[in-house]
């Protein structure tokens, strides 16, 4: 990727992340503290989509942070990613609450919301052009393959995404860390086994890119 390339995806993604902080479509985007529009490498090779940003993530503007963001870096580096080498990103860019006694709580964007949002992601896609999309949890992996889409069933399997672009669905980093006991180990089994799935289709040739396959690390302590 020459750095023409790179400063000009860094153009268009900026420009974007404007329109984004300055959208008040959903109600949402006057009760959010910070639009959480997105970060990583604009010429990333994976692409992490989650369902929308928490209330660490509207207080800081930035996709996955607290536990479920150390988790994903754990994840990430498991494959042999920083952080800095992906593109992370939700398909709401906007906190969605309900009042609660302790003040706004989380909920799950709605139908409406997500297709708001929605022009937001595929803009951030058609820039990136990454060679995999990783949905993180079932609402993410609905927003593109549709409300039938079980991922229980359905996790770990590759699926045409946007532009035919390879796109695969494993569980939430925060639903992993509600897990305990005997279904923790069963999650961590299920998202290792997607997280080398990944590594591989990434480690794939691809036209046009001359980038090296990430080595892997091991994740939860598992061996490759
Ligand atoms: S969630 Fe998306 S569409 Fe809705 S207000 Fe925020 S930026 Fe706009």
């Amino acid at each position: 990727m020459s750095l023409a390339e790179r400063a000009a995806r860094e153009r268009l993604l900026e420009k974007a992340r404007a329109s984004a902080n300055a959208c008040r479509l959903c109600r949402m985007g006057s009760e959010r503290r910070n639009n959480v529009y997105g970060e990583g490498d604009p010429c990333a090779r994976l692409m992490l989509v989650g369902e929308g940003p928490g209330e660490t993530e509207d207080l800081t503007g930035r996709p996955f942070v607290g536990r479920s963001g150390q988790l994903l870096e754990k994840m990430l580096g498991a494959i042999g990613l920083a952080r800095e080498d992906v593109y992370i990103c939700n398909t709401v860019k906007c906190r969605p609450t309900d009042p609660g006694p302790r003040g706004p709580k989380n909920r799950a964007p709605e139908p409406a919301e997500m297709a708001n949002c929605r022009p937001y992601l595929d803009e951030q896609i058609d820039i990136i052009r990454p060679t995999v999309i990783l949905a993180l949890g079932a609402p993410a992996a609905k927003s593109f393959l549709g409300k039938d889409f079980q991922i229980t069933k359905q996790r770990g399997r590759w699926f045409e995404g946007p532009q035919g672009i390879a796109l695969m669905a494993t569980f939430h980093p925060a639903y992993v860390l509600r897990q305990t006991g005997g279904e923790l180990e069963g999650v961590k089994r299920m998202v290792w086994a997607d997280l080398k799935a990944v590594r591989d289709k990434l480690a794939e040739p691809a036209p046009g890119r001359v980038d090296q396959p990430p080595e892997q690390v091991g994740l939860f302590g598992e061996g490759a």
